[in-house]
């Protein structure tokens, strides 16, 4: 399928995230032709990560034998705040000292092609509803669960970005007014109770308390204690670690009830890395939604986990970049 002008077909596209960088280089109808995967290593900086970026993508072009001249745009999805028009991530918080960093003029200027930019949530929100789990719904939302909690909406079959980019931050969402102090400085958001992140520190406190011997052995064998971690315990059969799991999956179900109410959404996309615990996590989570959403909304409702895995981010830079493209 062509897309841009002058014949030019191919699609550039890198997901952006605090360990990893993703290039993919695709065509129109979403193919993916060649990659390149390599670390972030973003404690080196800004002026490092955008090189290696460049690199990511001159490596993942040589790797799908396509010329750089054949590009017809790049497009770049990244964690947090970021002013699309500008072409400039605002902030990042898993990318230390990005400041105002103008990724978009530093594409260009080495690619010769037209750089877009949008919030990593987002993108996977188009990915999904494209080529993913909301393929032929027009009200969508996706949440990933990892590290943090974020989010996208697809409203009336369209990206819904709100007034400065930062619709559909669900993680953000407070769900226990007097809770414990988020990242962003609210008190009680959904991230708070229900990321990776959470449930790593309450899996500590259980083993500082000596709570559960299968957990203090896996984090020694593994060399520390992950969310991932505390699942395979809770899989093993260990109930402390299980009623840490659900008590994730219950406050994540408490936002997701208020988003039903909000937005009456066909499909609701679960995806980051927590979606592999499957329904340990999402068991909860959907009885929580059930319990408190109001009947006529739940009854359009599924809850899904997501299709695209690691490509879900690069598969929505496509969509994206085949909309700013078509002239
Ligand atoms: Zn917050």
């Amino acid at each position: 399928m062509a897309v841009g002008q002058g014949g030019k077909k191919y699609l550039g596209t890198v997901d952006l995230g605090g360990s990893k960088i993703l290039s993919v280089i695709a065509e129109g109808d979403g193919r993916r032709l060649g990659e390149d995967r390599r670390t972030t290593s973003a404690e080196e900086g800004p002026e490092v990560v955008l090189e290696r970026i460049g690199v990511s993508l001159e490596t993942a072009l040589a790797n799908a034998g396509v010329q750089r001249g054949d590009l017809a745009a790049v497009g770049i999805c990244s964690p947090g705040p970021c002013d699309i028009d500008a072409g400039v991530i605002s902030s990042a918080p898993n990318l230390p000292d990005w400041r105002d960093v103008p990724i978009c003029r530093y594409l260009e200027e080495r690619l010769g092609v037209r750089a877009c930019l949008e919030n990593d949530a987002n993108a996977a929100a188009v990915g999904e509803h494209v080529y993913g789990a909301g393929r032929g719904c027009r009200h969508l939302i996706y949440i990933t669960v990892s590290t943090g909690i974020g989010g996208g909406l697809i409203i009336d079959g369209r990206l819904y970005r709100g007034a400065t980019g930062v619709a559909g931050e669900i993680g953000h969402m407070t769900v226990e007014p007097d809770g414990p102090v988020c990242g962003c400085g609210n008190r009680g958001c959904l991230e708070a109770f229900g990321s990776g992140t959470a449930i790593a520190a309450r899996g500590e406190e259980l083993v500082a308390q000596g709570g559960s011997p299968l957990l203090v052995r896996l984090a020694q064998e593994q060399g520390g204690l992950t969310a991932a971690i505390v699942g395979q315990a809770a899989e093993a059969g260990d109930s402390a670690s299980r009623d840490i799991i659900q008590r994730a999956g219950y406050y994540l179900g408490v936002g997701l009830a208020s988003y039903v109410n909000i937005f009456n959404p066909e499909v609701i996309i679960i995806g980051g890395g927590l979606a592999k615990m499957g329904e340990l996590l999402l068991g909860p989570a959907r009885a929580e939604m059930e319990a408190r959403a109001m009947p006529e909304a739940l009854k359009a409702v599924q809850l899904k986990p997501a299709e695209l895995g690691d490509y879900v981010g690069v598969m929505g830079m496509v969509a994206l970049l085949r909309e700013a493209t078509r002239a």
